[in-house]
């Protein structure tokens, strides 16, 4: 393992800091904050992505052809952390910068590149993920949103459900079932659908914190045209993998959640709450974290080595989300009473962090990945995998 930056590194690093230090707003939107406004955070998030696209730092990763700086993982990592340093949360444009753009990179046409990527890098629109339904999550290829062939359009009909961000959102990537006869992996294919067309009922989820993350989104016979399917009929499933190897490196960019300073500042402002217990607490989380420090050095290790650190990355997710929801326990115990009369920082991480054991990929298929991939133990037996679909037992 090393820890250090490599003179590359530190260079990438030193342009990435100049460049913050000169252009970061003094208050930049945190897209995880739910006391704030809304709207005024996403207006405030355009703004600030456009100035990014502007200076040429839209996307670290998407190829230079493509408008993004052409680099790697490991310069994705340096900037995050950079990004952190300022005080920049999660964004609204993950799943445009992070999922789509680089999936119709890898799949889509020319015309489909040169349509797509630029108002995605420019945040003039926004992109949400419709891929889980309520029959179909850590199972997602058991999903069954039709898509039936009508000249040169689809009519798409469906339920999905818990899509991120599909009230503000201009476009989605959407998953939908062509061939109901083949096995459940070979008859998806892939769309590109506008969030605004004919036959889309976005309905917003209320959460447990008053606010709207989520949405169930209905398509009742929504048109999508032909030169909107991603890559050829039926192998929808191989351009999914191209989305969900990005989403665990977008997710797994967990290293800005990587860190106990907040907690330990809350604490030293309130020391007339940290008694004996809440002492042992804090101590056991710090050095929690100063162990995870090390994982994440591994990770970053293996990427740089141009390997895929998955047994890593899931171990490592698991533990972030455990830290984190015990940190916003923590945190929230440190307000005291005040905790109950208003929405900030610390009762939105005591209610959202739970979401991160779920979010991309549950703590049990996590789990599931580090028995066979660390421990060896035997694969899950999957035995609807050569099943038609309109074969498979419906629960
Ligand atoms: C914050 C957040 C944001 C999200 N955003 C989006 C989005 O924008 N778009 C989108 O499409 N989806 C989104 N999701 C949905 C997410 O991908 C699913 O919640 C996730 O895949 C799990 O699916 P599920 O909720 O249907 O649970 P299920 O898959 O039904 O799982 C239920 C329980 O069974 C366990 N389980 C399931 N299979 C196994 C197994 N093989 N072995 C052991 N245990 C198992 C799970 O761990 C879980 O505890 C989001 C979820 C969260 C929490």
């Amino acid at each position: 393992m090393d820890f250090r930056d490599s003179p590359h590194e530190a260079a990438f690093r030193g342009e990435a800091r100049a460049f913050l230090d000169a252009y970061a707003p003094a208050r930049l939107p945190d897209y995880a904050d739910q006391s704030v406004d809304q709207e005024q955070v996403l207006v405030q998030a355009r703004g600030w992505q456009r100035t990014l696209f502007d200076h040429g730092w839209g996307s670290i990763t998407w190829p230079l052809e493509c408008g993004g700086r052409g680099l790697g993982p490991i310069e994705q990592i340096i900037w995050n952390q950079e990004l952190t340093r300022v005080g920049f949360g999660e964004s609204h444009f993950l799943q445009g910068l992070g999922l789509a753009g680089p999936t119709i990179i890898a799949h889509g046409t020319e015309a489909q590149k040169a349509r797509f990527l630029e108002p995605i890098l420019r945040a003039d629109e926004i992109w949400c993920q419709l891929f889980s339904e309520p029959g179909a999550g850590s199972d997602l290829a058991n999903l069954s949103t039709r898509a039936e062939k009508s000249g040169d359009e689809w009519i798409i009909t469906g339920q999905k459900t818990w899509c991120s961000g599909g009230h503000y959102s201009d476009w989605g990537i959407l998953l939908a079932r062509s061939d109901f006869t083949l096995p459940k992996h070979r008859g998806i294919t892939y769309f590109l659908v506008d969030m605004h067309a004919p036959g889309i009922e976005v309905r917003p989820l209320r959460q447990l914190d008053g606010t709207t993350h989520f949405n169930e989104v209905f398509l009742n016979e929504v048109r999508v045209p032909d030169a909107n399917r991603l890559g050829p009929e039926g192998q929808g499933w191989q351009v999914t993998m191209t989305t969900l190897m990005h989403e665990r490196m977008a997710i797994g960019g967990l290293e800005r959640l990587l860190s106990i300073d907040s907690l330990l500042e809350h604490a030293r402002a309130n020391p007339q709450r940290v008694d004996d217990v809440m002492r042992d607490e804090i101590g056991r989380l710090y050095s929690w974290v100063k162990a995870l420090e090390l994982l994440n050095a591994r990770v970053i290790t293996k990427l740089g080595r141009g390997e895929i650190p998955d047994a890593e990355s899931s171990m490592l997710k698991v533990a972030i989300a455990r830290m984190l929801t015990k940190s916003g326990d923590i945190g929230l115990r440190l307000c005291g009473p005040e905790a109950m009369l208003r929405l900030g920082p610390w009762q939105n991480q005591f209610l959202t962090a739970p979401t991160l054991h779920v979010a991309g990929g549950t703590d049990e298929i996590q789990k599931n990945v580090c028995a066979e991939r660390v421990l060896g133990l035997p694969r899950e037996p999957r035995s609807d995998r050569d099943v038609p679909f309109d074969q498979l037992p419906k629960g």
